[in-house]
């Protein structure tokens, strides 16, 4: 991905230890481990989030797509679909591995 990114002309920036891309409008952020991808002019919330989603990587190795990947890729999309029908949500980071990761970006990010 972030071979193709690279030939489209995006410019891989530094965030912490990860390299992370912006691409796309309004969609959030997704980590790939020690590679982010986040929204054009995404907020310092946002790359700090996706960096924390690093540690987990770290952290749970070959679990983190079955506890962690998967399952907020799919509340991803059921949240858009609820918000599409007019639900009000819970906040983002009350789903336990979202406020986690924005407490592992918290930590380990110096600015
Ligand atoms: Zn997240």
């Amino acid at each position: 991905m972030s071979f193709v990114l690279l030939m489209d002309g995006n410019k891989p920036r530094k965030y912490g230890y990860s390299i992370y891309f912006e691409v796309g409008e309004n969609w959030g952020g997704v980590n790939f481990g020690g590679f982010f991808f986040v929204q054009k002019n995404a907020s310092a919330h946002i790359k700090c989030h996706e960096y924390g989603h690093s540690f987990q990587n770290l952290i749970l190795g070959i679990f983190m797509p079955l506890v962690v990947t998967i399952p907020s890729a799919l509340r991803y999309h059921y949240r858009n679909y609820k918000r599409a029908q007019g639900h009000s949500l819970p906040p983002y980071d009350q789903f336990w591995c979202e406020g986690w990761a924005t407490k592992l970006g918290n930590k380990y990010y110096k600015g």
